[in-house]
């Protein structure tokens, strides 16, 4: 049967086999675990235990929700040119109920959903994409002849994790600009019983979902969050902190219409409407559908967007300049890489991973220069 494996050989393999047989070396898959570990902000002595959280066969139970919303984070999940992030996600998770992915439909699906949810009542992660109409009782959202309302009420207090996946789940999206006619919100304003962890962006990158995922099954507790329930090792720094066309901002080289010189030169997009100077994502340093340097908006040319930014994203106008929260220049400049066009995989995600903290470390770089700066300033006062 060629490279065809059966899936009960599978079950019989070792991890490391599994990983094999699917083109994925040990070394690449301790890399990818190093990458990971350094993005979560964990020290490297948690590399193993990582590794061995992944590779561990008792997987938890996993609920996919998809309520108002495009199912484009799925899409991004999934289609992900290299299969690494998506299998990833797979084999640290139990997928038991998810409307997209499952063969059953009807009357069948809603008893599998209900039959998990009994099962693994306060031990399964409640996985939520898509915002929740409110208006009018929420009649804009159905399904299985329930509203969307009614459905988070009823699944929502028996998680033992609620995440919200995609800037619809965490802050209405798309659907909550105005005039917002179906009353969208993010699932922590309609539900309250407990925390619910914020992923937006528009699509929400599969990278912060596994490695939130991660962090809770390898320290049993959630990640730091910031004020607005985003873990801060995937929110803590704006985008234009670890942009790689940041060297230009500081120089004062922007591109000022789409095709000009400066914008084929690659010169900042600050005068285009780029929202990176008040966007909060980590999307410059783990980037998008694992093709390699420069996929991410910017990265192609176009103005960042502001898709996880409540107020930002769908709100502003595009060509709208961006309010600039950080306007000294930092000590030390991502990286501009030459060439394009490479495969991420799991090597290069390696490197993503000590870009990362490399960024991390110039940012951290940065706060005591600044502060060193403000104090003597202030001793001159
Ligand atoms: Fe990058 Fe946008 Fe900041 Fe310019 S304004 S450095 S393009 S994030």
């Amino acid at each position: 049967m060629g490279t065809h494996i059966e899936s009960n050989e599978l079950l019989e393999m070792s991890y490391a086999e599994e990983l094999a047989a699917r083109g994925v070396s040990r070394r690449k898959f301790l890399k990818f675990c190093t990458a990971i570990t350094a993005a979560m902000g964990l020290p490297a002595g948690m590399v193993a235990k990582v590794a061995e959280t992944i590779a561990n066969p008792q997987r938890p139970p996993v609920i996919w929700l998809h309520f108002q919303e495009c199912t484009g984070c799925t899409e991004s999940l999934l289609r992900a040119t290299h299969p690494t992030v998506e299998s990833l996600v797979l084999d640290v998770i139990s997928l038991d109920y998810s409307e997209t992915l499952s063969t059953a439909a009807g009357h069948q699906v809603e008893e599998a959903l209900h039959a998990s949810v009994e099962k693994n009542a306060g031990k399964f992660i409640l996985v939520v994409e898509g915002s929740i109409p409110t208006a009018e009782n929420g009649i804009y959202c159905k399904i299985g002849g329930r509203t969307a309302m009614e459905i988070m009420a009823d699944i929502g207090p028996k998680a033992g994790a609620v995440v919200a996946i995609g800037s619809c789940a965490s802050w209405g999206g798309v659907q909550s600009s105005g005039p917002n006619p179906t009353g969208a919100q993010g699932i922590h304003e309609v539900f309250t019983d407990k925390p619910v962890i914020n992923l937006p962006g528009c699509p929400a990158s599969p990278y912060n979902l596994l490695s939130t995922v991660l962090y809770y099954l390898t320290l049993g507790k959630l990640p730091q969050l910031d004020s607005k329930n985003r873990p801060l090792f995937a929110y803590g720094k704006l985008i234009h902190e670890n942009c790689e066309r940041r060297p230009h901002f500081d120089a004062g080289r922007f591109a000022q219409q789409f095709g000009d010189a400066g914008h084929r030169q690659g010169w900042c997009l600050y005068k285009l409407g780029c929202k990176g100077p008040e966007t909060y994502a980590n999307c410059p340093s783990i980037l998008y559908g694992d093709v390699g340097s420069g996929a991410w908006p910017v990265g192609t040319g176009h103005p960042c967007f502001g898709c996880s930014e409540e107020g930002v994203g769908f709100t502003k106008a595009i060509h709208e300049q961006a309010n600039v929260f950080t306007v000294r220049p930092p000590s030390l400049y991502p990286e501009v890489e030459p060439t394009q066009g490479k495969g991420l995989g799991v090597g290069a995600a390696a490197v993503v991973g000590a870009a990362a903290g490399i960024a991390i470390g110039a940012s951290v770089a940065t706060a005591k220069k600044t502060k060193e700066a403000d104090q003597s300033s202030s001793t001159e006062s």
